[in-house]
């Protein structure tokens, strides 16, 4: 060993010790603080699916390449990380000796193959990924970013030391191809050769290089260490855990969407027939009371945006970006952990547990940090402004985008049941809704004995569950369904196509009332339950002696369909539910409904959010509407799609009991979506939600565009289609609600 090779040997050997270290502290911080949520045992369970996603999700990187450019590029990068951690590793023998390499693997072509290809494709991706950040920047002039709020230079630290270490790696072998200790063949490693013929013949030139490489890998180290909420370089190491935990490792997709999860206390559900609140749990109002998967999802962030770049909320100029949301939470967890460590915290009743002596070292700001209410506006000091609590309609758009499986809606509802239950603190307005769901059994406060008027003068007559022994699908009909002018005609044009194709159905009648689904989105998790044991009790006795898969329903409202086909089993109730849309499909593709007149003046399709996303029914509508444009006869017309569709349909603004709230920050997000669905020229707004022709009629009519735009369930453009006769009394006109 040379005199040059103890020196860079010592220095890589103490740089390594003080990184080691940090990380090994960091990490049990980490580790810490994630334990100090509360328990999530169903977490555990099914570990060989949970395992088997995480692999795909990892190994294919089937969420990230949604986003094709930058998700190609970071599977390069990913792969690169993993890949050549075995050249720093090469690095540690380069130092000690200019011809050291690895040993067993070191020399072979395949592997000089493999890690050259491996540090080519990486250095483009890296490079990619530079140039994708630098390009949106928040600072870029005009327009919003999805990195607005993002740390950055954390971003480009990270990228720029990925950057470095790949360009250290040639660099290594270059020096040692002009020393002439390059063992690989020039066609397995042309990149390093090209390089080292450019090189001085330097014996030396591969110790310091190695060393460098080594500092800068180190330095990277000491910097995350030191940075424990760095989620844009810890999440490389936390995104496995976060995917494998994620609440429903077997949907491909969005696994925090469709049901909520039920209100837990110390990791059980919470019967509210048995719930004390000075003893039990009721949401979330401390940021440790989130679930320790909650604690790890904070931390795992990436602050990449794509969250943010989707949300109905902060498109609109209001003051909610999920992403803002969980970097908020993340670093007041992070702040107060010290705090909660020591012992500290406030147990049900609100009175601190710790001792003074036990919280006597902790610094001014951990305890102003462990002061602030978790949700507050500004002047309270509060973590979270009640303005961002409050903006958001649960549309999924971030559950749905994010690439490493954060859960931000059952963040949310976990806040929202805390502010509802026991503070009694939500916007004024949707108290009406709350006091109608409990008093009436309906959001809009209308007679129960007006549930059936939608039946009159249909020409033939709708079966109630009770006066026919025998229906195949029970017609859930919902509550818009049933008082809302509107809706009414979609519930009518659903009932005379079943009638048209022969199925046997039946509505409840008098005996059905709201899903719960306002209340369980608003947070009101009482009322919730109290509907849907209602309901559930109901629906069990309609179905008494079938079998699960003979437990059929149909509903209209995608807000129904997944409350009664996701969370009623939290409740014992196991139904096969489907939503009209795809009913119709199949009714339609078996010959049972045959569309004759073609739809003219051209239709758009509006996903709503719960049926689309929350359920990935995307195809069926589309089935139904392309039946209904060709009119027939085996044509299939073509919609025409808004740039934001499918997944990535954009809200209507009433989701997540928005609905029942008035919309007074920014600009109106159903007014964003109708001038989106305009754009494309189409005559024909189709929905397949109540709430969405709610709201885009009256973005349509504020434009004063209702002569030249109709907004229109596909039930009904499905029924004009079959039926053209019905066609001229289906027109829809302006609602009017009880
Ligand atoms: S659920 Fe929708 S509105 Fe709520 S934060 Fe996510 S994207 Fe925004
Ligand atoms: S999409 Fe996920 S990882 Fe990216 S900023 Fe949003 S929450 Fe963080």
């Amino acid at each position: 060993m040379g005199s040059v090779q103890i020196v860079t040997t010592v220095l890589a050997a103490a740089i390594t010790a003080v990184a080691v270290w940090l990380a090994v502290r960091a990490v049990l911080k980490m580790v810490a603080v994630i334990r100090l949520g509360q328990p999530a045992p169903e977490r555990f369970a099914d570990k060989g699916t949970r395992a088997k996603t995480m692999l795909v999700e990892t190994a294919g990187h089937t969420r990230m390449l949604r986003w094709g450019v930058v998700g190609a590029a970071h599977w390069f990068v990913m792969v690169g990380f993993i890949v050549l951690s075995l050249l720093v590793l090469e690095a540690y023998f380069e130092v000690v000796s200019p011809t050291g390499g690895l040993p067993l693997i070191g020399g072979l072509a395949v592997y000089g193959l493999v890690t050259e290809v491996i540090a080519v494709l990486g250095t483009v991706g890296i490079l990619v990924l530079i140039a994708i950040r630098v390009r949106n920047r928040p600072t870029r002039p005009g327009g919003r970013s999805r990195f607005t709020g993002s740390t950055m230079w954390q971003g480009y630290f990270v990228e720029a030391v990925v950057l470095a270490v790949l360009v250290m790696g040639f660099v290594i072998r270059g020096f040692k191809v002009a020393t002439d200790h390059f063992e690989y063949p020039l066609w397995a490693t042309p990149v390093s050769h090209a390089l080292g013929a450019l090189l001085p013949a330097w014996p030396a030139g591969v110790s310091v290089a190695a060393l460098i490489k080594i500092a800068i890998s180190m330095t990277w180290l000491i910097v995350i260490a030191l940075n424990v909420t760095m989620g844009v370089a810890w999440h490389r190491f936390l995104a496995f855990f976060n995917i494998f935990f994620k609440r429903e490792p077997a949907r491909p997709a969005g696994s925090g969407l469709g049901p909520l999860r039920p209100m837990t206390s110390n990791g059980k559900p919470l019967d509210f027939e048995e719930a004390d609140p000075e003893k039990d749990q009721f949401g979330v109002a401390q940021v440790e009371q989130f679930t320790w998967k909650g604690l790890l999802d904070f931390s795992t962030c990436t602050e990449c945006g794509r969250c943010q770049s989707q949300c109905p909320a902060w498109n609109t100029g209001k003051p909610l970006s999920p992403k803002l949301l969980v970097l908020s939470l993340r670093d007041h967890a992070y702040a107060k952990a010290p705090y909660l460590l020591a012992g500290g915290g406030k147990d049900l009743t609100g009175e601190e547990k710790a001792t003074a002596a036990q919280l006597a070292h902790l610094d001014v700001l951990t305890l102003a940090e462990a002061d602030k209410p978790l949700i507050g506006d500004a002047e309270a000091g509060g973590v979270i402004d009640p303005d961002v609590l409050w903006s958001c309609t649960t549309c999924g758009a971030c559950v749905e985008q994010c690439p490493v499986d954060i859960e931000h809606v059952d963040h949310i509802v976990d806040m929202r049941r805390y502010q509802v239950l026991i503070e009694s603190s939500f916007p004024s307005e949707a108290g009406v809704m709350l006091r109608n769901l409990e008093n009436k059994g309906n959001p809009w406060g209308a007679p129960q004995n007006t549930r059936e008027d939608w039946t009159k003068g249909l020409g033939f007559e709708v079966p109630r569950v009770g006066e026919v022994d025998d229906f195949e699908y029970l017609f859930w009909v919902g509550c818009a369904g049933a008082f809302e002018d509107r809706a009414k005609k979609t519930t009518r044009a659903v009932a005379t196509l079943l009638n048209e194709a022969g199925v046997s159905f039946a509505i409840l009648g008098e005996g059905e009332t709201c899903s719960g689904d306002p209340a369980r989105r608003i947070g009101n998790e009482f009322v919730f339950q109290m509907l849907a044991q209602q309901n559930v009790e109901t629906l069990n006795e309609a179905f008494e002696g079938r079998e699960p898969a003979k437990r059929k329903i149909v509903a209209t409202c995608p807000h129904c369909f997944n409350t009664l086909g996701n969370e009623y089993g939290q409740l014992g109730g196991e139904f096969e539910v489907v939503h009209h849309t795809q009913l119709l499909a199949h009714l339609v593709s078996t010959g049972r409904l045959t569309p004759v007149q073609p739809v003219d003046g051209g239709v758009t399709y509006h996903d709503p959010c719960y049926l689309g996303r929350h359920n990935r029914v995307f195809a069926a509508p589309r089935e139904v509407l392309g039946s209904a444009i060709g009119g027939g006869g085996g044509t299939v017309g073509t919609l025409t799609e808004m740039p934001r569709n499918s997944e990535r349909s954009f809200c209507c603004g009433a989701g997540g009991a928005r609905m029942w709230m008035e919309e007074k920050i920014g600009k109106r997000i159903n007014v964003d979506r109708v001038e989106e669905a305009m754009s494309t020229g189409a005559r024909t707004v189709a929905v397949g939600c109540p709430f969405c022709s709610t709201m885009l009629n009256d973005g349509v009519n504020g434009k004063g565009a209702g002569e030249q735009v109709e907004v229109v369930d596909v039930a009904s453009v499905l029924l004009r289609s079959v039926k053209p006769d019905t066609a001229p009394g289906e027109k829809e006109t302006a609602p009017t609600t009880g």
